[in-house]
């Protein structure tokens, strides 16, 4: 009998990655791409797998960068996307950038030259009828109207991000306690919390007015023509709320009620900047109400004259922009299938992934997803300890919904970060303790050492001294 194709809808990143994955494995794809019949405010080509913006698949190294790591991994995996990017490279130093032409033509020929892959240049309108029993969404930030509107009609009216308000996300460990403290406001304990579920940076009376006056003078990035979707009152930009008045944010995401400073509980803090867990693991915090445009360089800057911040290390930056994704954490389960409809799968960044590397990773997972599924032979997910891992979890996950605020979205599209793994102790040299930038690159070498020995395992890929002799 032969194989039931699986439906891609979306031949971007993901969904090309997708595809070359269920084919290699012998399942027949139907790969729906809808330029140049329908294009978008981004793409320019009617290329697959068309790279928008930068021409960068970020840093390469797979020893101290998570991204790196992630490359390594898609590799072992026979990426077709890391196939052609290495094909394709031209320098960069450290990372993998590729002549974005050269890709996008090693793609679609090799998709097109594939016997079990047919492309067909036609917009999917709705979500797929009910002979596609197997498909992937694959979609990206750009998704056509009317199958946006099928998506959000289908999981909910705010399961369906059109405008993306990214708050800055913080490494736990890189926070300073000395001065910051757990406090939830008024102590409130509220279902599944512990009281202390923020961490709380005071501000005096002078220092919240200069962070005041440094957020009006900031450098901002300028709104392109496509991103001009209006603000929510909900999520105003940090620096628009502080144009506003001077008491504006003190009233708002930094005001001080309900908390006490652990440290020094005579003195009431002026204003208080909270972060709140962001994921399971602990090790990723992020900066209530902080939704910024400010330049990222200026963030940086700006936010380390928080008191408890002057030494943080971001694993996001903030930003503002058009974008559609699910609220993956309560919508998908763990093999990125649609809990309400068993068959129908997304993948890419309209999971809550960010960047091209990411997106096509998410891709990888969902094409092996579906081909196992699809022959019978059910894939678990691949470990926690390895990037696939990692970044799945987080979007399926990992990711804390607060309980403070119901209904508020929360989950906000990531790029892998060495934050999503769970945590290792930093090996000793030579009996010693290491401390600073050689303790985080041994942490960060243990961590991808038994990443890679991890999804080997996972892949069914031979250990790396095998493979070698
Ligand atoms: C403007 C912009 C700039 C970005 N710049 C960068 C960057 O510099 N670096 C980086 O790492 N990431 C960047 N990103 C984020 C992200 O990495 C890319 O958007 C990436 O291309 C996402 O991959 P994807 O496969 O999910 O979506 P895409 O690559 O966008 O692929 C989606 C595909 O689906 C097609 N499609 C959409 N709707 C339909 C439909 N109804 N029927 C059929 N086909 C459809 C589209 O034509 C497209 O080919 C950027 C995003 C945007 C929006």
């Amino acid at each position: 009998m032969s194989t039931q194709p699986v439906h891609v809808i979306g031949g971007g990143l993901a969904g090309s990655e997708a595809s070359w994955q269920l084919a290699q494995a012998g399942v027949p794809v139907i790969l729906h791409e809808m330029r140049p019949v329908r294009g978008t405010d981004a793409h320019k080509t009617e290329g697959l797998a068309e790279l928008v913006c930068s021409n960068s698949f970020r840093s390469d190294d797979a020893e101290i960068n998570a991204v790196g790591l992630l490359h390594a991994e898609m590799r072992l995996a026979n990426s077709l996307i890391m196939s052609c990017g290495d094909a394709n490279q031209v320098p960069a130093g450290g990372a993998l950038a590729v002549d974005r032409d050269g890709f996008s033509d090693a793609v679609t020929a090799k998709l097109e030259a594939h016997p079990l892959i047919t492309i067909l240049r036609e917009e999917v309108e709705g979500l797929p009828p009910a002979d596609w029993d197997k498909t992937i969404i694959a979609t990206g930030p750009l998704t056509a109207p009317s199958l946006a509107a099928a998506i959000a009609e289908a999981t909910g009216a705010d399961a369906l991000a059109f405008f993306d308000a990214i708050a800055p996300i913080v490494h736990f460990d890189s926070i300073d306690l000395d001065v910051a403290w757990f406090q939830s406001r008024y102590d409130k304990v509220g279902p599944g919390g512990t009281g202390k579920d923020y961490i709380n940076c005071p501000m005096d009376k002078d220092q919240y007015l200069a962070f005041v006056q440094a957020l009006i003078d900031g450098g901002k990035t300028e709104f392109k023509e496509w991103e001009g979707t209006p603000y929510f009152d909900g999520c105003l930009p940090i620096e628009i709320m502080a144009e506003r008045g001077v008491e504006t944010l003190r009233h708002g995401p930094m005001k001080p009620m309900g908390l006490t400073n652990a440290h020094n509980p005579e003195v009431k803090a002026y204003a208080v900047v909270q972060l709140r867990q962001d994921n399971a693991l602990g090790t990723l915090y992020n900066m209530v109400g902080f939704q910024t445009k400010l330049k990222y360089a200026e963030q940086t800057r700006i936010f380390k004259m928080i008191p408890g911040l002057e030494n943080a290390e971001f694993a996001r930056l903030g930003g503002l922009h058009r974008n559609t994704y699910l609220n993956s954490p309560t919508l998908l389960d763990g093999s990125l299938q649609l809990k309400s409809r068993p068959g129908l799968r997304f993948a890419g960044q309209i999971t809550g992934c960010e960047g091209y590397v990411e997106s096509a990773a998410i891709g990888l997972l969902a094409g092996r997803f579906a081909a196992a599924e699809r022959l019978g032979r059910p894939l678990p997910v691949p470990p926690l300890t390895t990037a696939f891992g990692a970044l799945l979890n987080h979007i399926t996950g990992g990711h804390i919904v607060s309980d403070e605020e119901p209904g508020k979205r929360s989950f906000q599209p990531m790029n892998v970060n060495f934050g999503l793994f769970p945590p290792i102790e930093a090996p000793k040299s030579e009996g010693k303790r290491l401390r600073g930038k050689e303790k985080t690159n041994a942490k960060r070498r243990a961590i991808t050492a038994r990443a890679l020995v991890d999804a080997r395992e996972w892949l069914g890929v031979a250990p790396a001294r095998e493979a070698a002799e």
